[in-house]
């Protein structure tokens, strides 16, 4: 039995995605931007695919700029903001994603001044230490909605009432939750929001940037003055159908969902009594339902997950994109080594099963104790 459990890395493209693509990608060839009826067509179908978007995550149709992913997404965030507001002061955490820490580390190599905020042992950042680390200067605050490896969700309304009382604004990397909390980008307190259509069953490199209507920020890709001129470049119209459907789908099943991985999260918490020596990383209840961190001590993380696969179970160890060095995230919520060594990463996808959570839960339970008793000193 194959069982995939690595959807905070990506998830299969849905079919209702996949037709919907394929409608537009054969028929609709045409440039949006061009005036006869096949151009018109074309921008019909792009800027409903951008009202269905925005619908869906409570943003207004202008609001929304479809971008290359959520990496572009922020990275443009960022750096617009750090650009007109003069260079000022940005705060982030330290169990952001890598797209946001290494681009404030770029800003900081650049001379901007920079903060990361600690987070609790459970990933949690405390509101009171975002605000002990605003200042005057400040322009910008990047927090995540819910973190990519241990599930933790942030109490971004607290965070967002500070972050304004101190006339900064907030960037909510909101990738983790689309189709697992509820979003609501107006009423969120977020004045920009990153989003990535791979994470919810839709095409991978599509993503969008929400803007509130009235801030005004420079462009960084200057061109054709697409995207409300703050992206140039032809627009991806079958990507941005893809998003908008695969948005409407998470959506409309999230609460269904979220229901069936609370109830079936037990198949795998299991595994702290049915093993010696591991434990849950993260939070008790502020969590992300479909995400739990594991720490197995005495067995190294990249092995476990490679034998995990090669016997059909798809599990990752930290996040996709830094596999191969220690867990950043891991180490930022004051992990030690060995739990650091030992942690993998199970996120579940909206239809998975008891059945295939207690084979999986198996399956690991005789890897574990397999590779701990082969190298009892890993
Ligand atoms: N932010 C978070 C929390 C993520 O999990 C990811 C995905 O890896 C990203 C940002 C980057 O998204 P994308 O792959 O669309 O660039």
């Amino acid at each position: 039995m194959d069982v995939y459990l690595d959807h905070n890395a990506t998830s299969p493209l849905l079919p209702q995605v996949a037709a919907a693509m394929e409608a537009v990608a054969r028929e609709t060839f045409a440039n949006p931007s061009s005036l006869y009826p096949a151009g018109q067509r074309a921008r019909e179908i792009f800027e409903d695919a951008r009202a269905r978007l925005a619908a869906t995550v409570g943003a207004r149709a202008q609001e929304v700029i479809f971008t290359s992913g959520a990496t572009e997404a922020i990275n443009q965030a960022i750096i617009a903001t750090s650009l007109c507001r003069g260079g000022g002061h940005i705060v982030t955490t330290g169990v952001e994603h890598a797209a946001v820490r290494r681009c404030v580390d770029w800003l900081g190599a650049a001379g901007y001044r920079t903060s990361y905020v600690r987070c609790q042992r459970t990933g949690r950042v405390d509101p009171s230490a975002i605000a002990a680390a605003l200042a005057d200067d400040t322009v910008l605050v990047a927090v995540q909605a819910a973190n990519n490896e241990l599930g933790t969700v942030q109490p971004i309304a607290e965070i967002a009432e500070m972050v304004h009382a101190r006339g900064a604004l907030l960037l909510v990397d909101a990738v983790q939750a689309l189709g697992k909390l509820p979003l609501d980008f107006v009423t969120s307190g977020a004045d920009l929001m990153s989003l990535s259509a791979h994470k919810v069953g839709g095409p991978k490199g599509v993503g969008a940037l929400l803007r509130r209507w009235d801030l005004e920020l420079p462009a960084l890709l200057h061109g054709g003055g697409q995207e409300f001129g703050w992206r140039s470049g032809t627009e991806n119209v079958s990507g941005a159908v893809g998003f908008a459907v695969a948005a409407e789908v998470a959506t409309a099943r999230r609460a269904t969902v979220v229901k069936r991985w609370e109830a079936l999260r037990g198949e795998l918490l299991a595994l702290t009594e049915l093993l010696p020596d591991c434990r849950v990383n993260g939070h008790g209840t502020e969590t992300l339902a479909n995400t739990l961190s594991i720490a197995f001590r005495g067995v190294n993380a990249r092995e476990l997950t490679v034998a995990l696969g090669r016997r059909g179970v798809a599990v990752s160890a930290g996040s996709a994109c830094c596999a191969g060095r220690p867990s950043e995230v891991l180490q930022a919520i004051g992990l030690d080594e060995p739990a650091i060594r030992g942690t993998i990463r199970f996120s579940m996808g909206p239809d998975i099963s008891a059945h295939e959570l207690r084979a999986v839960r198996e399956i690991v339970v005789e890897t574990v104790t397999e590779l701990r008793t082969a190298a009892p000193e890993a």
